[in-house]
């Protein structure tokens, strides 16, 4: 395996001083270097080809002992110097000091067809910024992590990557709910790769620290590397970067609305500085449609992010953004512009997204109604997002009980589709066949644009526990079905329909499946 290694992050920005691997408050500097632990007895599980191609490493690279070794942490690729990057946060509101890399080992960035990666193992043991943790992840948060981000790709939404899961042979110790019962799991690392992991809370944190310098240099060093079509010089560029970053977290939070996607843990730490998904840990699918529903167990009571919430959240994360760019421009007023920006857009945004879901690509003054309208008898009836959005495109328009019939058999609570609902529901098929009908696309183009945006299938949360389950037992055939499954969303896969159903009953209450803690 031959990499084009070329690092920029640890060339141009400054190193923690200290090299010891001991857990400490790390100040004028941007990351720590540290080795990867080494492992057990590595054993690897899946391979992200796409994602191995785009990097530079072909089929029989990913099948030697070498590549099992570096995306294990046991052999450090040549002329490479490994290090966890320094990063702070607000985690559920409140500013939480600094966080950074605690368990996941930048390992170098390459440069493959003129593209830029770094590669990330999570789960490579203790850093600087370990805190309490050891530093270790399990086979199922792994699982998920693994899965999700290869699937977010496919569906269009931009997300940091997989490369590679491998077990680590070592026993790692969990407390999964949180109610005192630890036992051992299994160990495991996802070689992750993104073109910078950069997140809001670098920058936050050298701000709180009032380190203005190396502050500059974080902010310059990714519009340099990330930002290259700003022009601008001075203050300005900082303002366009922020104006940058707004539009891109706007892109990616309103992806995740089209496909029902629930982070679970929007802190700023976890909000990449490019828009894209990051740190994959209690997320879920919107199974009954509830703008109210978190996966979350640790956010249970408030539900702060909620799928309804999400694009709020994106701007009080962009606020916290804001305030620590600020001592570079010293000057609230554009930052304060830019933020307006994103609170007059994300509206509209969101309308465009829902209309374009229902097959409506023009506009008109009472789309926001009837969208409004069908979200809350989606809510009512307890439907499945993604069934019904699949589903619309080939309702036979018209056909009053054909289209009631199947609304039921998308609900998770059908029964309910009687007397008032059921009547509300019609007025809304009226409703809607009237706005279709201005509409200037023929059937088949409208069925063909809908089909790309209202995915046919996505993890949900029951079929990543199903693979966690036989993988558990050493069966990875789930992992690599669902990861096949996953690489075209959009498609129908005849021999895959069981995967296009709602969650089964016995998923309704199992650890897994409806809710998640942070345990990972
Ligand atoms: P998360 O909630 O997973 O985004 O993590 C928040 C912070 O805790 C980050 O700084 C992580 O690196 C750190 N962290 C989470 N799990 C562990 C672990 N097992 N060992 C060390 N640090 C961890
Ligand atoms: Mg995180």
């Amino acid at each position: 395996m031959k990499l084009n290694s070329n690092d920029t992050f640890t060339t141009a920005l400054p190193a923690d001083p200290i090299v010891e691997n001991t857990r400490r408050q790390v100040e004028n500097a941007c990351f720590s270097y540290v080795a990867p632990k080494k492992t057990a007895a590595p054993k690897l599980v899946h391979v992200s080809k796409e994602m191995a191609t785009a990097i530079g490493i072909t089929e029989e690279d990913s099948a030697t002992s070498h590549f099992l070794k570096v995306m294990t942490g046991n052999e450090i690729l040549p002329n490479t110097k490994p290090y966890a990057m320094c990063y702070g946060g607000h985690q559920f509101g409140n500013w939480a000091g600094q966080l950074g890399d605690g368990r996941a080992i930048n390992l170098t960035e390459v440069v493959h067809n003129d593209k830029r990666w770094a590669i990330q193992l999570k789960g490579a043991g203790e850093t600087p910024y370990s805190r309490t943790a050891d530093g270790l992840a399990v086979l199922r948060s792994s699982i998920r992590e693994y899965l999700c981000s290869e699937a977010m790709y496919h569906l269009g939404v931009p997300t940091t990557r997989a490369l590679s899961l491998a077990l680590t042979g070592d026993r790692v110790l969990r407390d999964v709910m949180y109610d005192g019962n630890s036992a051992y799991e299994k160990g495991a690392i996802v070689a992750r790769v993104a073109p910078s992991f950069i997140r809001f809370g670098n920058f936050e944190i050298l701000a709180s620290r009032g380190d203005v310098n190396t502050l500059k240099q974080l902010a310059d060093y990714t519009i340099t590397h990330f930002f290259p079509e700003i022009k601008t010089t001075g203050t300005a560029k900082y303002v366009d970067l922020f104006k940058a970053v707004s539009t891109q977290s706007l892109t990616m939070v309103m992806h995740w609305q089209r496909v029902g996607f629930v982070h679970g843990v929007m802190n700023t730490d976890n909000m990449s500085i490019l828009g894209l998904t990051i740190d994959y840990g209690p997320y879920g699918w919107l199974e009954e449609y509830d703008p109210g529903w978190t996966p979350n167990t640790t956010d249970r009571q408030h539900k702060r992010y909620r799928y309804g919430a999400q694009s709020q959240v994106v701007l009080w994360n962009l606020y916290q953004l804001a305030n620590a760019l600020y001592p570079l421009i010293e000057d609230a007023e554009p930052l304060e512009a830019v933020l307006k920006t994103y609170q007059d857009s994300y509206g509209n945004a969101y309308i465009e997204i829902m209309t374009s879901k229902i097959g409506l690509f023009s506009k008109d003054k009472n789309d926001p109604e009837l969208i409004a309208n069908l979200e809350q008898l989606l809510h009512r009836s307890a439907i499945d997002m993604t069934i019904f959005f699949r589903t619309l495109a080939v309702l036979p328009q018209g056909d009053m009980e054909a289209t009631i019939a199947l609304l039921k058999e998308a609900s998770y609570q059908p029964e309910k589709i009687v007397g008032v609902p059921l009547q509300d529901w019609k007025d809304w098929f009226i409703k809607y066949d009237t706005r279709l009908a201005i509409e200037q696309l023929s059937v088949a183009e409208r069925v063909e644009k809908m089909n790309a945006i209202n995915p046919k299938y996505v993890l949900r949360n029951y079929m990543a526990q199903l693979a966690i389950d036989a993988a558990d037992q050493g069966d990875f055939s789930i992992v690599e079905e669902l990861y096949t499954l996953l690489k075209n969303p959009y498609d129908e896969q005849p021999t895959a329909q069981k995967w296009f159903a709602k969650r089964p009953d016995w998923a309704n209450d199992k650890v897994g499946c409806s809710m998640l803690s942070c345990s990972s």
